[in-house]
This record gives C-alpha cells, sequence and structure tokens, in this order.
C-alpha cells in the first residue's frame, strides 16, 4: 500500500464526510481539467502532468477511480492528483473538492487558528471571483463606464464576448472594491489577493482604477487574477495582478481553461502577445489562443501547454516581438515535448487585426506554413549578415553556427546544418566541418554571453568539458607516462567534440612518434595546428606534474562522458513502458543504477587531491 504525504491530515476533516466527497467525484473529469485525455480501452490515457514525456504514459482508470503513471509511478486517487498537480495538502484538496460537489465538511480538533490558515487560499479564490462579478456588472450597467464600453466596441469586442471572458472596469475610485467588499474580507486578504496596495502612509486603496480589467484564471475556471488596461490618465498601459499564492505567472496562460479542450483536439495552440489578442482571435473562430499574463514566455508555460497540445505557434506583430520570444523557447525547447512553430503576419498586422480582415481560414492557412523556431531563428540570423561575398557568407556561417551547435538532438543537428548550408548558399559539408568544432548540445545563448563576458575574443574562456578535454588529450601527448593505457582505454564517446575525437584518432594511429611528424603529415590546417597547440601548450596545474594531477583530470573526462549517458538512459527509461515492455525497463533501469553508482565513485576520484 503506498503512503501518501499528508495523508495523516485526513483526521481533521470527518472521515464519512472524506469519502461522500471522494464518491461524489468523477476522478476522469477532474483530470481532463489538467491533463488533455483521450479513451484507451477502458481507460484514459494523456501526457503526465508529474513528469516530461513524449508519449503517454499517466493513464486514468474510471472504474476504480484512481490514476497512474508508468513513467514516473505517480498515482493516486482525486484528492492526491490535486495536491500534486495544485501543491495542496490533503485537506486543502478535500475542501477543493467538497466545494465542488456541493458537500459542507465537518471538522475535528481543529483549532480556528489552523482553520483560518487552511481557508486563506480559499479567500484568495473568492477574493478574486467577488471582484471581477464587480468589475464585470460595472462595465456592462454602469454609466460610468460608458467610455470602457466604447474602448471595447472600438476593438470590436462584442458585448456577448465580454460577457464571456468575464471583462470588466475598475473606476477611478481609491475604495470602490475596498467598499464593496469591506464585509466579506479583510483588508489583509484584499491586498494579499493583489487587489488592493498599502501606500507609504499605510492606507490601504483598490490596486486597479479606471481600468478595463480581463479576469484571468486557472485550469479549473477559477478567477486568480486580473491584467487590466488604463483607459485614459496616468500610469502603465497594462497593468498586472502580482504574484500571489494562487496566482504564479510562470506557470499560468491566459485562455488556457477555454482552450484546452480545442487545443487537444487540434494539438496547436496560438501563444499571442496580448490579452485582446486572445478574445479576437476567439471571437473570430480561433478558439485555441493564448497569452502569458504580463510576464515573458517560460519553461513553465511550455510544460503547461505540452499537457494539452503537441505544438505551440508563436503568432506575433512583429519580428522583434517574435525573436524575444523564439529566442526564450530555444533555451529550453530541448526540455518539452511541444513543436515550437514561429508566425509572423505580414504587414505588421497583430492577430486581432489579420483575423478580422482577413478570416479564421486564412489565420488557420497562415499557422499551416508557420517556421519551425529553429528555421526562424537560423533565418533571423542571416538576415542580419551580408551574404554576398564569400567573406560574408564565411562569417554569417559562423555567427549562425551556435544556433545549430546549440541543438542536443544529433538528427535534428545534421537537419539544421543541411538548412543553415541551403539558406546561407554554402556546401553542407563546410558547414558539419564547423560543426565539429563546436561543443555539442551546449546552448547556442550560454556560448554567446560567454564569448560577451571575454575581453579578449581570441581567447574565449573555455567551457568545463572543452577545457577537461583538452588537459586530458594534452597528457596524453605530453605526458604518455603519466597517462599510462589510457589512450587505450578512451573511447571516442569520452569526447564531445568532434575535432578532439579526430585527434584521439590520430594519437592512436601514431604512438611513439613526434609530434612534428604526425603533424606534418595532417593536411587539414586547423587540425595541424590544434595538435600543435595540444603538443607544446603546458597542463594547467599548479607545481608539479604528477600522477594525482592526472588522475584528476582523466576522473572529470570519464565523469562527463558517464553524465552524457545517464542523461541518454534516462530518456530512453521515459520512453518505455514497463507493463508491456517490463524486460528491456528493468534491464535500463538497472543500468541506469550502475551509471549512476559509477559516476559517484569517479567523483570522489576527481575531487581527491584538490
Ligand atoms: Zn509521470
Amino acid at each position: 500500500m503506498m503512503s501518501f504525504p499528508g495523508e495523516g491530515d485526513v483526521a481533521r476533516i470527518h472521515q464519512d464526510d472524506v469519502e461522500a466527497v471522494r464518491e461524489r467525484t468523477d476522478i476522469v473529469a477532474l483530470i481532463q481539467q489538467y491533463v488533455g485525455l483521450k479513451k484507451s480501452g477502458r481507460s484514459f490515457a494523456g501526457l503526465c502532468p508529474f513528469h516530461t514525456e513524449k508519449t503517454a504514459s499517466f493513464t486514468v482508470d474510471p472504474s476504480k477511480q484512481v490514476y497512474y503513471c508508468f513513467g514516473c509511478q505517480a498515482g493516486g486517487n482525486a484528492f492526491h492528483f490535486l495536491m500534486g498537480v495544485e501543491s495542496l495538502t490533503f485537506p486543502e484538496s478535500v475542501e477543493r473538492l467538497a466545494k465542488q460537489a456541493g458537500i459542507t465538511l465537518r471538522y475535528e480538533g481543529l483549532s480556528p487558528g489552523d482553520r483560518k490558515a487552511a481557508s486563506r487560499r480559499q479567500a484568495l479564490f473568492r477574493a478574486n471571483a467577488r471582484a471581477a462579478d464587480l468589475y464585470h456588472r460595472f462595465l456592462v450597467d454602469h454609466r460610468e463606464a460608458a467610455e470602457a464600453r466604447r474602448y471595447l466596441e472600438a476593438r470590436g469586442i462584442s458585448k456577448e464576448t465580454a460577457v464571456e471572458f468575464g471583462i470588466g472596469f475598475a473606476p477611478g475610485y481609491p475604495d470602490f472594491l475596498l467598499r464593496r467588499l469591506a464585509r466579506e474580507f479583510s483588508p489583509e486578504i484584499l491586498v494579499e489577493a493583489g487587489l488592493a496596495l498599502k501606500d507609504a502612509a499605510g492606507g490601504v486603496r483598490d490596486r486597479f482604477r479606471n481600468r478595463v480589467t480581463f479576469p484571468v484564471h486557472d485550469l479549473t475556471g477559477q478567477a486568480v487574477g486580473f491584467g487590466a488596461r488604463l483607459l485614459t490618465g496616468e500610469g502603465p498601459k497594462y497593468l498586472n495582478s502580482p504574484e500571489t499564492p494562487v496566482y504564479r505567472k510562470g506557470e499560468m496562460l491566459y485562455n488556457l481553461h477555454r482552450a484546452k479542450a480545442q487545443v487537444t483536439d487540434s494539438g496547436r495552440a496560438y501563444v499571442v502577445e496580448g490579452y485582446t489578442d486572445v478574445i479576437a482571435l476567439h471571437q473570430d473562430g480561433v478558439p485555441t489562443a493564448v497569452a502569458t499574463c504580463g510576464t515573458a514566455l517560460s519553461e513553465g508555460h511550455l510544460r503547461l501547454l505540452s499537457r494539452f497540445g503537441r505544438q505551440a505557434v508563436l503568432a506575433f506583430d512583429s519580428d522583434e516581438a517574435g525573436a524575444r520570444a523564439a529566442e526564450r523557447a530555444y533555451g529550453f525547447m530541448s526540455q518539452h515535448p511541444v513543436e515550437v512553430r514561429v508566425l509572423v503576419l505580414p504587414e505588421g498586422l497583430d492577430p486581432a487585426d489579420f483575423v478580422k480582415a482577413r478570416g479564421a481560414q486564412a489565420f488557420q492557412e497562415m499557422a499551416e506554413a508557420a517556421v519551425p523556431l529553429v528555421e526562424y531563428m537560423i533565418r533571423r540570423s542571416l538576415g542580419t549578415q551580408e551574404l554576398g561575398s564569400p567573406e560574408g557568407k564565411a562569417r554569417a556561417v559562423r555567427e549562425t553556427l551556435p544556433i545549430v551547435a546549440g541543438l542536443q538532438d544529433s538528427v535534428l543537428r545534421s537537419q539544421y546544418a543541411g538548412v543553415l548550408a541551403e539558406l546561407a548558399g554554402v556546401k553542407i559539408r563546410e558547414v558539419q566541418e564547423q560543426l565539429e568544432w563546436s561543443p555539442r548540445g551546449i546552448s547556442a545563448e550560454a556560448e554567446r554571453s560567454r564569448d560577451r563576458e571575454s575581453p579578449r575574443p581570441r581567447e574565449p574562456r573555455d567551457h568545463p568539458i572543452r577545457e577537461v578535454e583538452k588537459e586530458a588529450l594534452k597528457l596524453l601527448m605530453q605526458f604518455p607516462d603519466l597517462a599510462g593505457d589510457r589512450l587505450e582505454a578512451l573511447d571516442d564517446e569520452h569526447f564531445s567534440y568532434e575535432a578532439h575525437r579526430k585527434v584521439l584518432a590520430i594519437l592512436r594511429k601514431s604512438t611513439g612518434q613526434p609530434p612534428a611528424e604526425v603533424i606534418g603529415r595532417l593536411q587539414e590546417e586547423r587540425m595541424a595546428r590544434l595538435v600543435a597547440e595540444l603538443a607544446v601548450e603546458p597542463v594547467k596545474v599548479q607545481g608539479q606534474v604528477g600522477k594525482e594531477y592526472a588522475e584528476r583530470v582523466f576522473s572529470r573526462l570519464e565523469e562527463f562522458f558517464l553524465t552524457r549517458r545517464i542523461d541518454i538512459m534516462k530518456k530512453r527509461l521515459e520512453r518505455t513502458n514497463p507493463l508491456t515492455e517490463s524486460t528491456s525497463f528493468d534491464s535500463l533501469y538497472e543500468e541506469l543504477i550502475a551509471l549512476e553508482g559509477e559516476r559517484r565513485k569517479v567523483r570522489a576520484r576527481a575531487g581527491e587531491g584538490t
């Protein structure tokens, strides 16, 4: 029997009530709010929200009312799911589901202080819901909201859409909400909910004033915060709720709770820049648009989308905005099973203008032709270069190469080497050659920032992997006695740079020969230069070059090698179903454990004497 953290707290809520809530909750309907599920035999399957995966190993069994993930072994009932996915405690998840099921809970042995803490999150949800309602009613009914209604009309947002999205208006008074909510909520709660602020003098006033308000909902459709646009007067054009215990911007996308079913069906979501773009697209027949809430696109956003769709199209009105988001998405693209594409709309139209002028059909067609993220980055980088001359082409390839070299997947890397060659008008062999001099899978962003830090561009500070690989080769060449039989023991996989692998092969073929002779035979000038450098550059040790230093360098080399193998093994495990492929799962798992043990030993050795 599995035990779950927080299970002990169950004593505080009457056990009969917990059972009643469990019986009344449909676990499939609950999980569907968070994960795109597809029917598979008698159960449902989807992508696990608790670990990153590309194939659906997360299953929900409606007859047993449980879920289980074959990938990460997460499992349990509706309460446990909510605890995991919303970071709730056991009583909090019981409370949440009790509310949805319409069951009033009885508490045992709970102090008033405990109860207050447990219901604080509930208060934050309620306060946001009440505020959304007040703002919305004011927009719809009040004569003082006439200008706000005209603003929406001018943006082409219909009354029905305003109702559907709960759009509202916060009038200019400093205490519009405070006064209306005073009986239900303390000023402290309203401040914690981000609806009010404390000023320097210690007074409390409404945060949103004279602004059109767009409530932001979590995946279950509860209001958790606002984006608010200034109508007239002073202040930033958009103001957003601050982060609160129920509003984490890095893991929240505007409109995803409405869009998620269609995103699951079509497999695709559009990420646009603003609330009004999302709303205009929805109104004009594209219901699958979402937006970040006043924050830059993050890893958490893509992780969230990957639960529902396989493709995220970043749709922007300008190259600038597209490039910003693309750069960020590139930084964490290997972590998530979403394919990111970039769509820059023509003539500087934003998605709202575009869909209004040309219709949903034209928008979807444009999206079909959206460029894959990496290709977009390559095109953009080349676009800033002069490709007319051989020198220009060489520079363009050099500048753009880190984008390709940074890809972790070797198939992708060679595919995009071809794209780069074609777009730059050079031979693919030339790009591949240069790739051999770039480290694998080290992000282009990291490379570039390293270069920026370095005051001398000819001698960029070495990446630790590159440095260790070079030290190992130097020891092999300059101190064969210290290196012992390592030349035989090492193989290609110990080196992550193609150029270093070539040096290793050269050394194997020419043991005992003087470096000058070896270098003389090398045809490729760059390779000859590297071998010469490795033959004469002093090793980086203070004091005596001894057995101890050699031991440390080769242990580090082994450690990097093991880390790469462990990463590969983990990815393979993730794709293996432990039930249907139990033999290979078990042997992979054993291998992984063995590798990790080996790495621990190697680490200890590398650390000795330092
Ligand atoms: Zn999982």
